[in-house]
């Protein structure tokens, strides 16, 4: 075996890199046994999980269900599903802003290792959109489900129907409505699509993507968030990646599937995330000016990027004991 396989079987078997640090159990000092706050070996590389912006809270979640031996499908649902119920995150699930009309309408999609995805769009009064996703894609013989149909199958699996606008979500469009100027801002609320991606201790990766659209989007508008290889796309030979932003722009670059190609072709997760994003920006006429778009990837070696056209985009990274918010660098230097 020559040297290059050896590091790289190895490595991917999570056998060359691994160091001991200390485990902070969840249990209190007091009720620290020593077995439990007992030092172990964490690889340092995985398992791993990343997500699109400041939401420490879900990768805490994914890298629980991670550090238990749990699967990196596993453990992306599960970590999106902390924003998706959180009423004061307006851009997912419970509490995001509505389209036009007032309707809350989430899109989101998830794929596994096997190349296996699911996705459901227009999608009223069910706060976890991404686990009718994973139903669609492990119950049903189709990738997607629509609007009524997506709502239907959901109760029939057993989603409790919601209230999905918030008082507070409510407020803001009724503001917004006086003068229903449509035109999206960089980086703010409705730019906060959450995407996430994870291996697992296996070294098996899984995506997952999830967001309530555009703010005040037009009725029956759907982005890039739910759509295999724009919004998300997994490649378990080779890496994932997932975007955030104004969707119709990572639609017509097909941009999550551009990144993972980009990466099978020998560029590093940062390099792939820059390609696709120069892509958008060097199109004749483009006036990326205006909106906002960020790519985060992560290879089958567990290495990560982040990049975004405008500053202020950032990547929530947790691996063995840090949880990190980590700033994108970006395109447009002004
Ligand atoms: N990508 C989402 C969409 O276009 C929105 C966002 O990330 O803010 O629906």
């Amino acid at each position: 075996m020559n040297r290059r396989k050896f590091i790289k079987d190895a490595s991917l078997a999570g056998i060359a890199v691994t160091s001991t640090v200390t485990v902070a159990a969840c249990a209190s000092e007091s009720e620290k046994k020593p077995e439990i706050a007992a030092t172990v070996n964490v690889d340092p590389v995985r398992p791993l999980v990343i997500a699109t912006w400041d939401v420490k809270k879900s990768t805490a979640k994914a890298w629980e269900v991670l550090y238990q031996g749990g699967s990196s499908l596993d453990a992306v649902e599960q970590g999106v599903m902390v924003e998706e119920a959180d009423p004061n995150s307006m851009s997912v699930g419970k509490g995001g802003l509505p389209d036009r009309d007032g309707n809350v309408t989430l899109d989101a999609c998830i794929m596994d290792k096997h190349g296996n995805c699911g996705a459901v769009v227009y999608l009223k009064n069910v706060t976890h959109a991404i686990s009718v996703a994973r139903k669609v894609m492990e119950d049903t013989p189709h990738v997607m489900l629509a609007g009524d149909g997506a709502e239907m199958f959901a109760y029939k699996k057993g989603f409790q129907k919601e209230n999905l606008l918030t008082e507070k979500s409510k407020k803001a469009w009724e503001e917004w409505k006086v003068e229903s100027k449509y035109k999206p801002i960089i980086n703010i609320e409705n730019h906060d699509t959450i995407g996430m991606l994870a291996i697992d201790k296996n070294g098996d990766l899984a995506g997952a993507c999830t967001t309530s659209g555009l703010a005040y989007k037009m009725a029956g508008r759907v982005g890039d968030s739910p759509i295999i290889g724009s919004g998300l796309f997994v490649d378990n030979e080779i890496g994932a990646a997932v975007a955030t932003g104004l969707g119709e722009e990572v639609v017509k670059t097909v941009g999550s599937f551009l990144v993972v190609e980009l990466m099978r072709q020998g560029k590093s997760p940062q390099e792939a995330c820059e390609e696709a994003i120069k892509r958008i920006v060097n199109k004749p006429n483009s006036n990326y000016k205006d909106f906002q778009v960020g790519y985060i990837a992560l290879n089958k070696n567990g290495e990560t990027g982040a990049y975004s056209i405008h500053e202020h985009f950032s990547v929530t990274k947790h691996q063995a004991n840090s949880n990190e918010n980590i700033k994108s660098s970006f395109f447009n230097k002004g």
